[in-house]
């Protein structure tokens, strides 16, 4: 079966703007994945600590792996980019995330889908509803909606 899966991208610690570009190939370069397309990029302010700050993305994707699968391919993508992650909320060298999982809720020891920042945050459903705003989500709201209604201070296309 093939799943459609959105990832956000973000980075904001050594040029990220190149970290979440390579990472858009290294997606598309999972076994039995593939790239189908990606937003514009976002610059966001960064939650918690003061810290540089984030580029911001959104990814769509097709991929044959289970969710379990395919989560360990993007933290190993994330290895790859030997992201430091010394506080949470801090800055970071690489962060993927399962946005939505098909139509599908899951919550497990290791994923939480769609993903806990979904609803809220401005620099996750921007650029999701570039490539998304059709979408609705397991709950019944729309991605076009809820970009409508966030706060968007802090968060702007680049
Ligand atoms: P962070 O890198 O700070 O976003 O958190 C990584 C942790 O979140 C990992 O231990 C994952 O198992 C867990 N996690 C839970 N839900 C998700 C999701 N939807 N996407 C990515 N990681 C998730």
């Amino acid at each position: 079966m093939l799943n459609t899966v959105y990832v956000g991208l973000g980075s904001n610690l050594d040029q990220p703007l190149q970290q979440v570009t390579q990472a858009l190939e290294q997606i598309n370069a999972i076994t039995d994945t593939v790239l189908v397309s990606h937003s514009p990029w976002y610059k966001s302010i960064a939650v918690g600590p003061i810290q540089p700050d984030f580029i911001n993305g959104a990814a769509k994707v097709h991929t044959a792996l289970d969710a379990h699968s395919f989560l360990t391919a993007l933290q190993n993508i994330e290895q790859a980019h030997q992201r430091v992650r010394k506080e949470h909320w801090g800055p970071r060298t690489l962060d993927l995330d399962i946005l939505l999982w098909n139509n599908d809720t899951i919550n497990t020891e290791r994923l939480t889908v769609p993903h806990a920042f979904l609803q809220v945050r401005s620099f996750v459903l921007l650029p999701l509803n570039d490539i998304a705003n059709e979408l609705t989500l397991p709950n019944g709201k729309t991605v076009e909606a809820l970009a409508q209604q966030c706060d968007r201070a802090g968060t702007e296309q680049i």
